[in-house]
Protein backbone atom coordinates (compact mmCIF):
# COMPACT_ATOMS: atom_id res chain seq x y z
CA UNK A 1 0.00 0.00 0.00
CA UNK A 2 2.66 2.88 1.43
CA UNK A 3 5.19 1.61 -1.49
CA UNK A 4 2.28 2.49 -4.10
CA UNK A 5 2.02 5.13 -2.48
CA UNK A 6 5.20 6.46 -2.71
CA UNK A 7 5.30 5.36 -6.44
CA UNK A 8 2.37 7.18 -7.19
CA UNK A 9 3.49 10.29 -5.81
CA UNK A 10 7.05 10.10 -7.46
CA UNK A 11 5.17 9.70 -10.88
CA UNK A 12 3.08 12.70 -9.75
CA UNK A 13 6.49 15.05 -9.16
CA UNK A 14 9.53 13.85 -10.81
CA UNK A 15 11.61 13.75 -13.69
CA UNK A 16 14.34 11.05 -13.12
CA UNK A 17 18.12 10.77 -14.47
CA UNK A 18 18.54 8.95 -17.78
CA UNK A 19 14.91 8.18 -17.71
CA UNK A 20 12.30 8.20 -20.70
CA UNK A 21 9.37 9.03 -18.29
CA UNK A 22 6.91 7.34 -20.86
CA UNK A 23 8.00 4.00 -20.82
CA UNK A 24 10.06 3.47 -18.26
CA UNK A 25 9.01 0.64 -15.10
CA UNK A 26 7.89 2.54 -12.44
CA UNK A 27 10.90 3.04 -9.97
CA UNK A 28 11.19 0.70 -6.70
CA UNK A 29 10.95 3.09 -3.44
CA UNK A 30 14.22 2.13 -1.43
CA UNK A 31 13.54 3.17 2.29
CA UNK A 32 16.45 1.74 4.11
CA UNK A 33 20.10 0.41 2.78
CA UNK A 34 22.22 -1.06 5.54
CA UNK A 35 25.60 -2.64 4.56
CA UNK A 36 25.37 -4.76 1.11
CA UNK A 37 21.61 -4.16 0.94
CA UNK A 38 18.78 -2.02 -0.17
CA UNK A 39 15.36 -2.32 1.23
CA UNK A 40 12.12 -1.30 -0.32
CA UNK A 41 8.92 -0.23 1.41
CA UNK A 42 7.28 -4.03 1.17
CA UNK A 43 10.26 -5.23 2.89
CA UNK A 44 12.33 -6.90 -0.20
CA UNK A 45 15.79 -6.43 0.33
CA UNK A 46 18.24 -6.16 -2.83
CA UNK A 47 21.51 -6.88 -3.19
CA UNK A 48 23.34 -3.31 -4.34
CA UNK A 49 25.68 -5.04 -6.93
CA UNK A 50 26.45 -1.76 -8.45
CA UNK A 51 26.87 0.06 -5.35
CA UNK A 52 24.57 2.54 -6.44
CA UNK A 53 25.82 4.28 -9.39
CA UNK A 54 29.40 3.01 -8.50
CA UNK A 55 29.67 5.39 -5.02
CA UNK A 56 28.99 3.22 -1.65
CA UNK A 57 32.74 1.76 -1.29
CA UNK A 58 31.79 0.35 2.07
CA UNK A 59 28.22 -0.20 2.34
CA UNK A 60 25.22 1.25 2.76
CA UNK A 61 24.48 3.59 6.27
CA UNK A 62 27.72 2.79 7.52
CA UNK A 63 27.58 3.76 11.36
CA UNK A 64 31.01 5.29 11.22
CA UNK A 65 30.53 7.48 8.55
CA UNK A 66 26.97 8.71 10.11
CA UNK A 67 28.34 9.08 13.33
CA UNK A 68 31.06 11.47 12.23
CA UNK A 69 28.77 13.88 9.53
CA UNK A 70 25.89 13.98 12.77
CA UNK A 71 29.22 15.11 15.03
CA UNK A 72 29.94 17.42 12.27
CA UNK A 73 26.33 18.94 11.70
CA UNK A 74 26.19 20.27 15.16
CA UNK A 75 29.82 21.58 15.15
CA UNK A 76 29.61 23.47 11.23
CA UNK A 77 27.11 22.52 8.44
CA UNK A 78 28.61 24.95 5.80
CA UNK A 79 31.31 28.02 5.87
CA UNK A 80 31.55 29.83 2.28
CA UNK A 81 34.73 29.00 0.71
CA UNK A 82 36.40 31.79 -0.78
CA UNK A 83 37.96 34.36 2.28
CA UNK A 84 37.55 32.08 5.01
CA UNK A 85 38.72 28.40 5.55
CA UNK A 86 37.65 25.17 8.05
CA UNK A 87 39.31 22.41 9.50
CA UNK A 88 37.47 19.42 7.60
CA UNK A 89 38.28 20.57 4.11
CA UNK A 90 42.13 21.13 5.56
CA UNK A 91 42.06 17.77 6.74
CA UNK A 92 40.95 15.90 4.40
CA UNK A 93 42.47 17.86 1.48
CA UNK A 94 46.15 16.44 3.86
CA UNK A 95 45.26 13.12 3.44
CA UNK A 96 43.82 12.74 0.09
CA UNK A 97 47.15 14.54 -1.10
CA UNK A 98 48.68 11.53 0.81
CA UNK A 99 47.45 9.50 -1.12
CA UNK A 100 47.71 10.69 -4.36
CA UNK A 101 51.20 10.30 -6.29
CA UNK A 102 53.48 12.76 -5.16
CA UNK A 103 53.73 15.40 -7.85
CA UNK A 104 49.88 16.14 -7.00
CA UNK A 105 50.27 18.99 -4.39
CA UNK A 106 47.36 21.07 -4.39
CA UNK A 107 43.79 20.36 -3.95
CA UNK A 108 39.98 22.03 -5.40
CA UNK A 109 36.94 21.28 -4.33
CA UNK A 110 33.69 21.26 -6.01
CA UNK A 111 30.19 19.25 -5.83
CA UNK A 112 30.35 15.49 -7.99
CA UNK A 113 32.64 14.16 -10.81
CA UNK A 114 31.10 16.38 -13.57
CA UNK A 115 32.47 19.55 -11.97
CA UNK A 116 35.75 17.60 -10.82
CA UNK A 117 36.06 17.79 -14.81
CA UNK A 118 35.09 20.81 -15.42
CA UNK A 119 37.61 22.19 -13.20
CA UNK A 120 40.57 20.16 -14.30
CA UNK A 121 39.92 21.44 -18.06
CA UNK A 122 39.24 24.83 -17.08
CA UNK A 123 43.18 24.78 -15.22
CA UNK A 124 44.80 23.30 -18.72
CA UNK A 125 43.08 25.92 -20.74
CA UNK A 126 43.65 28.49 -18.30
CA UNK A 127 47.28 27.29 -17.72
CA UNK A 128 48.15 28.26 -21.44
CA UNK A 129 46.52 31.32 -21.75
CA UNK A 130 47.86 32.70 -18.36
CA UNK A 131 51.49 32.45 -20.27
CA UNK A 132 50.45 33.63 -22.94
CA UNK A 133 50.60 31.01 -25.37
CA UNK A 134 46.87 29.48 -25.46
CA UNK A 135 46.22 26.17 -26.75
CA UNK A 136 42.30 25.25 -26.48
CA UNK A 137 42.17 21.64 -28.00
CA UNK A 138 41.58 18.48 -25.96
CA UNK A 139 42.63 14.93 -26.53
CA UNK A 140 40.18 12.31 -25.61
CA UNK A 141 39.28 8.59 -26.00
CA UNK A 142 36.22 7.21 -28.15
CA UNK A 143 34.01 5.65 -25.86
CA UNK A 144 35.13 7.99 -22.67
CA UNK A 145 32.62 9.45 -19.92
CA UNK A 146 33.38 12.09 -17.72
CA UNK A 147 29.87 13.21 -17.02
CA UNK A 148 27.44 15.19 -18.14
CA UNK A 149 27.79 19.04 -17.75
CA UNK A 150 28.59 20.45 -21.40
CA UNK A 151 32.51 20.78 -20.66
CA UNK A 152 32.48 17.25 -19.17
CA UNK A 153 30.16 16.30 -22.22
CA UNK A 154 32.14 17.73 -25.14
CA UNK A 155 35.45 15.52 -23.73
CA UNK A 156 32.95 12.51 -23.06
CA UNK A 157 32.24 10.45 -26.61
CA UNK A 158 29.60 11.38 -28.91
CA UNK A 159 26.98 9.44 -28.49
CA UNK A 160 23.23 9.28 -28.72
CA UNK A 161 23.19 11.13 -25.01
CA UNK A 162 24.82 13.83 -26.88
CA UNK A 163 23.69 14.15 -30.16
CA UNK A 164 21.11 17.04 -29.27
CA UNK A 165 23.54 19.57 -28.28
CA UNK A 166 26.59 18.38 -30.94
CA UNK A 167 26.80 21.97 -32.39
CA UNK A 168 27.01 23.41 -28.41
CA UNK A 169 30.13 21.14 -27.67
CA UNK A 170 33.66 22.48 -28.49
CA UNK A 171 36.51 20.56 -30.15
CA UNK A 172 37.76 17.69 -29.08
CA UNK A 173 40.49 15.17 -31.14
CA UNK A 174 39.40 11.50 -30.21
CA UNK A 175 41.32 8.43 -30.40
CA UNK A 176 41.02 4.94 -30.21
CA UNK A 177 42.20 2.89 -26.73
CA UNK A 178 46.01 2.42 -26.97
CA UNK A 179 46.90 -1.12 -27.75
CA UNK A 180 50.16 -3.03 -28.94
CA UNK A 181 49.07 -3.03 -32.92
CA UNK A 182 47.90 1.01 -32.65
CA UNK A 183 50.21 2.63 -30.38
CA UNK A 184 52.76 3.29 -32.34
CA UNK A 185 49.88 5.43 -34.55
CA UNK A 186 49.01 7.11 -31.46
CA UNK A 187 51.84 8.48 -30.12
CA UNK A 188 52.88 10.26 -33.94
CA UNK A 189 48.91 11.38 -33.93
CA UNK A 190 49.70 12.84 -30.50
CA UNK A 191 53.25 14.87 -31.57
CA UNK A 192 52.11 15.87 -34.71
CA UNK A 193 48.56 17.76 -32.95
CA UNK A 194 50.76 18.86 -30.27
CA UNK A 195 51.02 22.53 -30.78
CA UNK A 196 47.08 22.43 -30.82
CA UNK A 197 46.42 20.15 -27.29
CA UNK A 198 46.35 21.84 -24.01
CA UNK A 199 45.48 18.53 -22.26
CA UNK A 200 44.48 14.90 -22.49
CA UNK A 201 42.04 13.38 -21.06
CA UNK A 202 41.33 9.70 -19.63
CA UNK A 203 39.69 7.25 -17.35
CA UNK A 204 42.78 4.78 -16.32
CA UNK A 205 42.45 1.40 -17.44
CA UNK A 206 38.43 0.80 -17.19
CA UNK A 207 36.11 3.30 -18.94
CA UNK A 208 33.18 2.89 -16.91
CA UNK A 209 29.71 4.07 -18.77
CA UNK A 210 31.36 2.99 -22.00
CA UNK A 211 30.84 -0.22 -21.54
CA UNK A 212 33.25 -1.32 -18.57
CA UNK A 213 36.15 -1.42 -21.92
CA UNK A 214 39.37 -2.29 -20.16
CA UNK A 215 42.71 -1.16 -21.71
CA UNK A 216 46.79 -2.12 -20.60
CA UNK A 217 48.68 0.34 -18.12
CA UNK A 218 51.74 0.12 -20.24
CA UNK A 219 49.99 1.61 -23.43
CA UNK A 220 48.63 4.33 -21.41
CA UNK A 221 52.17 4.85 -19.82
CA UNK A 222 53.15 5.48 -23.43
CA UNK A 223 51.16 7.96 -23.63
CA UNK A 224 51.58 9.62 -20.52
CA UNK A 225 55.38 9.67 -21.52
CA UNK A 226 54.25 11.23 -24.99
CA UNK A 227 52.35 13.54 -23.74
CA UNK A 228 55.17 15.00 -21.35
CA UNK A 229 57.33 14.64 -24.15
CA UNK A 230 54.94 17.01 -26.39
CA UNK A 231 53.91 19.45 -23.47
CA UNK A 232 50.56 18.25 -23.31
CA UNK A 233 48.93 18.19 -19.82
CA UNK A 234 47.38 15.11 -18.47
CA UNK A 235 44.33 14.68 -16.55
CA UNK A 236 43.47 11.19 -14.73
CA UNK A 237 39.59 10.99 -14.48
CA UNK A 238 39.40 9.07 -11.16
CA UNK A 239 35.93 9.44 -10.49
CA UNK A 240 34.79 5.72 -10.79
CA UNK A 241 38.32 4.48 -10.84
CA UNK A 242 39.41 5.83 -7.45
CA UNK A 243 39.30 4.35 -3.82
CA UNK A 244 40.29 0.67 -5.15
CA UNK A 245 37.63 0.06 -7.00
CA UNK A 246 40.49 -1.50 -9.45
CA UNK A 247 42.04 -3.52 -6.51
CA UNK A 248 45.12 -0.25 -5.79
CA UNK A 249 44.07 2.75 -4.18
CA UNK A 250 43.79 4.43 -7.34
CA UNK A 251 43.69 3.06 -10.82
CA UNK A 252 47.15 5.50 -11.66
CA UNK A 253 49.10 3.42 -9.11
CA UNK A 254 49.28 0.95 -11.82
CA UNK A 255 51.07 3.25 -13.68
CA UNK A 256 54.56 4.34 -13.97
CA UNK A 257 54.05 8.31 -15.31
CA UNK A 258 51.89 10.18 -13.16
CA UNK A 259 48.97 13.14 -14.98
CA UNK A 260 49.00 16.23 -13.69
CA UNK A 261 45.77 16.57 -12.86
CA UNK A 262 43.70 14.15 -10.77
CA UNK A 263 39.61 14.37 -10.78
CA UNK A 264 37.95 12.46 -7.67
CA UNK A 265 34.31 12.00 -6.58
CA UNK A 266 31.85 9.08 -6.22
CA UNK A 267 34.15 6.83 -3.55
CA UNK A 268 35.43 9.59 -2.11
CA UNK A 269 32.74 10.47 0.31
CA UNK A 270 32.26 6.47 0.62
CA UNK A 271 29.32 7.14 -1.75
CA UNK A 272 27.59 9.22 1.22
CA UNK A 273 27.44 12.76 0.07
CA UNK A 274 28.34 14.71 -3.46
CA UNK A 275 31.77 16.10 -3.27
CA UNK A 276 34.30 17.09 -6.10
CA UNK A 277 37.96 17.02 -6.00
CA UNK A 278 40.32 18.21 -8.71
CA UNK A 279 44.08 18.17 -7.67
CA UNK A 280 47.07 19.59 -9.16
CA UNK A 281 50.54 20.21 -9.58
CA UNK A 282 52.28 22.71 -8.35
CA UNK A 283 53.70 23.61 -11.40
CA UNK A 284 49.84 24.44 -12.93
CA UNK A 285 48.62 25.72 -9.72
CA UNK A 286 51.57 28.30 -10.04
CA UNK A 287 51.10 29.42 -13.80
CA UNK A 288 48.07 31.08 -11.53
CA UNK A 289 50.05 33.04 -9.21
CA UNK A 290 49.88 36.63 -10.57
CA UNK A 291 49.71 40.02 -9.51
CA UNK A 292 47.00 40.28 -12.38
CA UNK A 293 44.18 39.44 -11.21
CA UNK A 294 42.60 38.27 -14.41
CA UNK A 295 44.89 35.10 -14.23
CA UNK A 296 42.92 34.12 -11.19
CA UNK A 297 40.77 30.68 -11.35
CA UNK A 298 37.61 31.98 -11.56
CA UNK A 299 35.59 29.10 -10.65
CA UNK A 300 33.60 27.97 -7.03
CA UNK A 301 30.45 26.49 -6.03
CA UNK A 302 27.78 27.12 -3.56
CA UNK A 303 28.80 24.14 -1.65
CA UNK A 304 32.43 24.07 -2.45
CA UNK A 305 34.10 22.31 -0.04
CA UNK A 306 30.86 21.41 2.12
CA UNK A 307 32.11 21.01 5.97
CA UNK A 308 29.47 17.91 6.13
CA UNK A 309 30.69 16.35 3.16
CA UNK A 310 34.74 16.81 3.91
CA UNK A 311 33.81 15.24 7.17
CA UNK A 312 31.51 12.06 5.11
CA UNK A 313 34.97 11.86 3.01
CA UNK A 314 37.59 11.70 6.30
CA UNK A 315 35.27 8.73 7.66
CA UNK A 316 35.43 7.35 4.19
CA UNK A 317 39.00 7.65 4.48
CA UNK A 318 39.50 6.14 7.74
CA UNK A 319 37.42 3.08 6.68
CA UNK A 320 39.37 2.98 3.78
CA UNK A 321 43.32 2.73 5.61
CA UNK A 322 41.70 0.30 7.75
CA UNK A 323 43.53 -3.26 6.67
CA UNK A 324 40.43 -4.96 6.25
CA UNK A 325 39.17 -2.68 3.34
CA UNK A 326 42.27 -3.66 1.29
CA UNK A 327 41.80 -7.10 2.02
CA UNK A 328 38.19 -6.94 0.86
CA UNK A 329 39.39 -5.73 -2.06
CA UNK A 330 41.88 -8.35 -2.92
CA UNK A 331 38.86 -11.15 -2.09
CA UNK A 332 36.32 -9.47 -4.26
CA UNK A 333 39.12 -9.22 -7.21
CA UNK A 334 39.93 -12.76 -6.34
CA UNK A 335 36.64 -14.04 -6.00
CA UNK A 336 35.73 -12.20 -9.58
CA UNK A 337 39.01 -14.09 -11.49
CA UNK A 338 37.59 -17.46 -10.35
CA UNK A 339 34.31 -16.71 -11.63
CA UNK A 340 35.75 -15.64 -15.02
CA UNK A 341 37.69 -18.56 -15.11
CA UNK A 342 34.99 -20.48 -14.66
CA UNK A 343 32.73 -19.47 -16.97
CA UNK A 344 35.14 -18.03 -19.83
CA UNK A 345 34.08 -19.22 -23.06
CA UNK A 346 30.60 -19.42 -22.57
CA UNK A 347 29.05 -19.92 -25.71
CA UNK A 348 26.44 -16.65 -24.52
CA UNK A 349 29.17 -14.53 -24.01
CA UNK A 350 31.37 -12.18 -26.54
CA UNK A 351 34.24 -11.03 -23.79
CA UNK A 352 34.88 -11.59 -20.18
CA UNK A 353 36.98 -8.79 -18.55
CA UNK A 354 38.05 -7.90 -15.20
CA UNK A 355 40.11 -4.88 -13.20
CA UNK A 356 40.38 -5.71 -9.67
CA UNK A 357 36.69 -5.24 -7.84
CA UNK A 358 34.73 -4.73 -11.64
CA UNK A 359 34.33 -7.65 -13.47
CA UNK A 360 31.92 -7.26 -16.90
CA UNK A 361 30.38 -9.79 -19.05
CA UNK A 362 29.52 -8.64 -22.37
CA UNK A 363 27.19 -10.77 -24.34
CA UNK A 364 26.50 -11.48 -27.66
CA UNK A 365 24.76 -9.78 -29.21
CA UNK A 366 23.73 -12.11 -33.04
CA UNK A 367 21.72 -11.37 -35.54
CA UNK A 368 18.60 -10.96 -34.13
CA UNK A 369 18.35 -7.53 -33.89
CA UNK A 370 14.73 -7.44 -31.57
CA UNK A 371 16.46 -9.79 -28.95
CA UNK A 372 19.21 -7.98 -28.74
CA UNK A 373 16.92 -4.41 -28.63
CA UNK A 374 15.45 -5.94 -25.44
CA UNK A 375 18.01 -7.85 -24.28
CA UNK A 376 19.05 -4.79 -21.76
CA UNK A 377 15.63 -4.53 -20.22
CA UNK A 378 15.67 -8.54 -19.42
CA UNK A 379 18.20 -8.50 -17.88
CA UNK A 380 17.82 -5.75 -15.53
CA UNK A 381 14.26 -7.50 -14.90
CA UNK A 382 15.61 -11.03 -14.52
CA UNK A 383 18.16 -9.64 -12.01
CA UNK A 384 16.01 -7.24 -10.31
CA UNK A 385 13.15 -10.31 -9.58
CA UNK A 386 16.20 -12.07 -7.96
CA UNK A 387 16.75 -9.31 -5.56
CA UNK A 388 20.36 -8.15 -7.17
CA UNK A 389 20.36 -4.65 -8.58
CA UNK A 390 22.02 -5.20 -11.53
CA UNK A 391 22.29 -2.38 -14.52
CA UNK A 392 23.20 -3.29 -17.99
CA UNK A 393 24.79 -0.84 -20.16
CA UNK A 394 23.32 -2.21 -23.37
CA UNK A 395 24.62 -6.08 -23.82
CA UNK A 396 27.01 -5.63 -21.13
CA UNK A 397 26.37 -6.47 -17.33
CA UNK A 398 28.60 -5.70 -14.57
CA UNK A 399 29.37 -6.44 -11.21
CA UNK A 400 30.81 -3.30 -8.90
CA UNK A 401 29.85 -4.09 -5.50
CA UNK A 402 30.97 -2.56 -2.24
CA UNK A 403 33.57 -3.61 -0.31
CA UNK A 404 31.35 -5.21 2.71
CA UNK A 405 29.80 -7.58 0.02
CA UNK A 406 29.80 -11.16 1.83
CA UNK A 407 31.43 -14.35 -0.14
CA UNK A 408 28.08 -15.64 0.44
CA UNK A 409 26.02 -13.03 -1.58
CA UNK A 410 28.50 -12.69 -4.33
CA UNK A 411 28.20 -16.51 -4.98
CA UNK A 412 24.13 -15.88 -5.54
CA UNK A 413 25.08 -12.79 -7.81
CA UNK A 414 27.46 -15.45 -9.95
CA UNK A 415 25.19 -18.21 -9.80
CA UNK A 416 22.36 -15.79 -10.99
CA UNK A 417 24.33 -14.51 -14.31
CA UNK A 418 25.10 -18.31 -14.94
CA UNK A 419 21.24 -18.93 -14.37
CA UNK A 420 21.06 -16.01 -16.65
CA UNK A 421 23.24 -17.12 -19.40
CA UNK A 422 21.02 -20.51 -19.80
CA UNK A 423 17.80 -18.75 -19.60
CA UNK A 424 18.06 -15.54 -21.37
C1 LIG B 1 30.34 9.24 -13.01
C2 LIG B 1 31.53 9.78 -13.69
C3 LIG B 1 31.70 11.15 -13.88
C4 LIG B 1 30.63 12.16 -13.52
O1 LIG B 1 30.41 12.21 -12.15
P1 LIG B 1 29.03 12.80 -11.61
O2 LIG B 1 29.23 12.90 -10.14
O3 LIG B 1 27.97 11.82 -12.00
O4 LIG B 1 28.84 14.13 -12.25
C5 LIG B 1 32.87 11.60 -14.45
N1 LIG B 1 33.83 10.75 -14.83
C6 LIG B 1 33.71 9.42 -14.66
C7 LIG B 1 34.83 8.53 -15.07
C8 LIG B 1 32.56 8.89 -14.10
O5 LIG B 1 32.41 7.56 -13.99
Amino acid sequence: MEQENLVSRDLAAIWHPYTQMKTAATPVAIVKGQGTYLYDNSGKRYIDAVSSWWVTTHGHAHPYIAQKVAEQLRVLEHAIFAGFTHPAAIELAERVLGVLPQNQQKIFYSDNGSTAVEVALKMCLQFWSNQGKPKTKILAFKNAYHGDTFGAMAVSGRSAFTAPFEKLLFEVEFIDLPTAHNISNLKSQISHLKDDLAAFIFEPLVQGSGGMLMYEAAYLDELLKTCKANNILTIADEVMTGFGRTGRFFASDYLEHTADIFCLSKGLTGGTMALGVTSCTNEIYNAFLSDDRLKTLFHGHSFTANPVACSAALASMDLMEQPETMQHIRRISERHAAFKKEISGHPKLKDIRQTGTIIAFEWQTGNDTSYFSSLRDRLYQFFLQKNIILRPLGNIIYILPPYCISDDDLAYVYDSIEEALETI
